[in-house]
């Protein structure tokens, strides 16, 4: 299968999402809908919210489909 991996990023904090596999288990967008909408594209919107939420919220993940890094670190 195709590794793909997508990012959003919010210029601070850049969400990692690797769609094959996620688990659509729904924790994301049930705990944080401003920034996780699956029904909207992109369903990924970081700026709509904090880093320190959004870093709280990507941890939370049970499959691992999620991940991020702080820009200033790359
Ligand atoms: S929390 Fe993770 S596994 Fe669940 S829908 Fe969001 S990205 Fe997919």
């Amino acid at each position: 299968m195709k590794d793909i991996t997508k990012k959003y990023s919010n210029g601070e904090v850049t969400i990692v999402w690797k769609p094959t596999i996620c688990a659509h288990s729904a924790i994301c967008f049930r705990g944080l809908g401003e920034v996780f909408h699956p029904k909207e594209l992109p369903w990924i919107t970081p700026e709509k919210s904090t880093t320190e939420k959004i870093i709280e919220q990507v941890k939370k993940c049970p499959s691992g489909a999620l991940s991020y890094y702080l820009n200033k670190e790359e």
